[in-house]
């Protein structure tokens, strides 16, 4: 029987958090198992174009995720493959990490999972996904070419996503449930110059219409002052109304708050000894991959001084 791969520490996820973990990790000495479940890179290997990571004016997500990627295996990180369910703390100070068929053991743990797209739970939805419903403008806004579609949220991801959208698409609906966007000026000004843009405020979806072969019809909104009901009738939806942690692999260590985000003081060490966690999964206010290398970094720090004693 092989014996179990062992860690000084074992990073959870290889977004820009993971990977800049495993880049000071790496570069102080320790052995470090990269483990992720999808390709590396995170939420920016959707994100078309990122304008705010200091250094790059403009550079796309998936070309910043391979260069934390290369920079973290030249490092000397060792890249794992594994959907990681289970973080186990063994009694002599080491940590069992269960991935289905695959385990390892590590002295320390970073928890970098980050956070998946939230759901409107709404009739249609469910059916409509992956077929005229989507989380994801970069990888299906080019089926919608010279189509009409809606993006569903005010933030920085629904803005920055319509305005993406409206370079390929006839016209963007953009329906918030407010009268006022969440987004960041910058991102609101751009929207509101754009012609293809149009906001419609105080409105949420409430059904998604499919035909009889099964395919996206329209989209039953309420406006929520009136309570009256109206169909829109486009070719599909973009929904961006914000995360959830992904902490499922936490349960019972008592380390989450009651929305599932990881709860971490300053050195972004939890309250079990050993387990540090960084980036989006944290219970933070700023979201951004700036925010998250820099979680990532002191995280990396403090699991290197903890190994230390
Ligand atoms: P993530 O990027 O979410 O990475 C977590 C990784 O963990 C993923 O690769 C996931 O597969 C992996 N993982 C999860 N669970 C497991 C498991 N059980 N086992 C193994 N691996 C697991 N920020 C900016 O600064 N500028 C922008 O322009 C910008 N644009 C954005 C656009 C969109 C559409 C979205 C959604 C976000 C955007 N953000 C932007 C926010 C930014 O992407 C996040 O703040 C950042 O990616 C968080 O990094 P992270 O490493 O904490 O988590
Ligand atoms: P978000 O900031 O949480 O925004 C979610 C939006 O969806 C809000 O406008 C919210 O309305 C709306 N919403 C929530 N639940 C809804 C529901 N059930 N029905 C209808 N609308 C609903 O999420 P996000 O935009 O995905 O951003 C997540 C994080 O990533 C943020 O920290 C963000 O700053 C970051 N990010 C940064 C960039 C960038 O820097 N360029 C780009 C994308 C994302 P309310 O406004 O009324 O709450």
């Amino acid at each position: 029987m092989n014996e179990m791969k062992k860690f000084d520490v074992a990073i959870i996820g290889a977004g820009p958090a993971g990977m800049t973990a495993a880049v000071y990790a790496a570069r102080a000495g320790l052995t470090v198992g990269l483990i992720e479940a999808g390709a590396p890179g995170g939420q920016m290997v959707n994100t078309f174009e990122i304008e705010n990571y200091t250094g790059f004016e403009s550079i796309t997500g998936p070309e910043l995720s391979m260069k934390m990627f290369d920079h973290a295996k030249v490092a000397g990180a060792e890249y794992v493959y594994g959907d990681v369910q289970k973080i186990v703390p063994q009694a002599d100070g080491m940590h069992l990490i269960e991935c289905g068929m695959n385990q390892f053991m590590a002295r320390s743990v970073i928890v970098a999972t980050g956070t998946k797209h939230r759901k409107l739970e709404i009739p249609g939805e469910a059916e409509l996904a992956g077929r005229g419903i989507s989380w994801c403008a970069v990888c299906d806004g080019a089926f919608f070419k010279g189509q009409e579609v809606v993006v569903i949220g005010g933030g920085n991801s629904a803005i920055e996503e319509a305005i993406y959208l409206s370079g390929l698409v006839s016209k963007v609906y953009v329906i918030h449930r407010r009268d006022r966007l969440r987004a960041d000026t910058v991102l609101q000004n751009r929207a509101f110059a754009d012609e293809k843009i149009e906001i419609i405020w105080d409105s949420v979806p409430t059904k998604f219409t499919v035909t009889e072969e099964g395919k996206f019809q329209s989209v039953t909104l309420k406006h929520l002052i009136s309570n009256e009901e109206t169909d829109l009738v486009v070719s599909g939806a973009f929904i961006y109304i914000g995360n959830d942690p992904v902490t499922h692999m936490l349960d019972g260590l008592g380390i989450t708050n009651d929305a599932g985000n990881v709860v971490a003081d300053g050195h972004m060490a939890t309250a079990v000894p050993g387990i540090f966690a960084a980036g989006d999964v944290l219970e933070k206010e700023l979201r951004q991959v700036v925010t998250a290398t820099s979680d990532g970094a002191i995280a990396a720090q403090s699991a290197h001084k903890y190994l230390e004693g």
